[in-house]
């Protein structure tokens, strides 16, 4: 049903994570559904003898890309920048979120529709940008809103990847610092709408340029944060990317300095076991690892003074 009663509203992504294929098999430019094409399949859906009103996503790649481009298209032309959002969102790019407020409305008063649920990964840096344009920041915040108070069911997926500046700017990703600003939001506007909804965030160990000690850091700051992670990934190479460049080579292909990968399974299994620092079954390789990293600091951090 997760699959069944979701719908595409566009193609593409302009985020040009490193270790991710869809702009290589989507493109970068977005290209958007028109609003009659996204309502007649909303409508035919509505017709499923097993459709009780509720639907599992109104997105694509990322949430909140709909009809998102340049504001001068010319420019875009003779752009080489693989991400309009990373190191910094491009001053072109236009960050209106209001023709997908406009979307989201047109999907939410048609009769029969009870709840219209957002499952695709929303960019919460594109919600902290502040343009130049008011009116493109004031959608953004209403937005922002009406996403956290109306389309999460019970729980937001985001994708901070990382908690390492140093492996999130090899990942193309933005800062941690954004994702800790978007959770004081997201868990603000959960009070102020009398609401109990989590943010389920998204890491990956093993990515070019991740160290054991990135990760046992990763552990430490999520910790903090009270987060038990679950959704979480090993790196696997994929064709096309730049990671996958990284990964194999040695070097980064852009700036040709030497990046590690963890490779060997005992590598890989040595950096993702810190995601579960939680469970009792871990504790112990934990505390040996970072004893063999030298970092019994950490240990300290985890487990508590023994
Ligand atoms: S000019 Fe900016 S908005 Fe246009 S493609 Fe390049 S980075 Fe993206």
């Amino acid at each position: 049903d997760m699959i069944k009663f979701s719908v595409n509203i566009h193609r593409g992504c302009f985020g040009g994570c490193a270790f991710c294929t869809i702009s290589a098999h989507q493109g970068k430019f977005i290209v958007s559904r028109s609003k009659e094409s996204i309502l007649k399949e909303v409508k035919a859906l509505m017709e499923l003898p097993d459709f009780k009103g509720y639907l599992s996503d109104l997105g694509g790649p990322s949430a909140n890309m709909y009809r998102m481009k340049g504001r001068d298209e010319n420019i875009c032309k003779k752009c080489k920048r693989p991400s309009c959002i990373h190191p910094k969102v491009c001053p072109n790019l236009n960050t209106d979120h209001r023709p997908l407020l406009d979307i989201y409305h047109a999907v939410d008063t048609l009769p029969g529709i009870k709840k219209s649920f957002i499952g695709s990964g929303v960019r919460y840096d594109l919600l902290l940008h502040q343009s130049k344009d008011p009116a493109t920041n004031k959608s953004t915040a209403e937005y922002t809103r009406e996403l956290i108070a109306r389309h999460v069911s019970g729980r937001l997926k985001v994708a901070p990847e990382h908690t390492s500046d140093r492996v999130l700017s090899i990942m193309r990703k933005p800062s941690f610092g954004q994702f800790q600003e978007f959770k004081k939001i997201f868990d603000r506007i959960n009070r102020e709408e009398g609401l109990r909804q989590q943010l389920i965030p998204y890491f990956i160990s093993s990515h070019p340029g991740c160290k054991e000690e990135d990760m046992a850091e990763l552990a430490v700051i999520t910790k903090r944060l009270d987060f038990h992670l679950e959704q979480v990934q090993d790196f696997t190479p994929t064709p096309m990317t730049v990671a996958t460049e990284a990964w194999y080579t040695g070097y980064h292909p852009y700036t040709l300095e030497p990046v590690f990968s963890a490779k060997t399974p005992r590598e890989k299994l040595a950096q993702r076991q810190f995601f579960f620092w939680y469970k009792p079954e871990e504790r112990k390789n934990i505390i040996n690892e970072l004893r063999r990293i030298g970092r019994i600091d950490l240990i300290d951090k985890l487990y508590g003074k023994r």
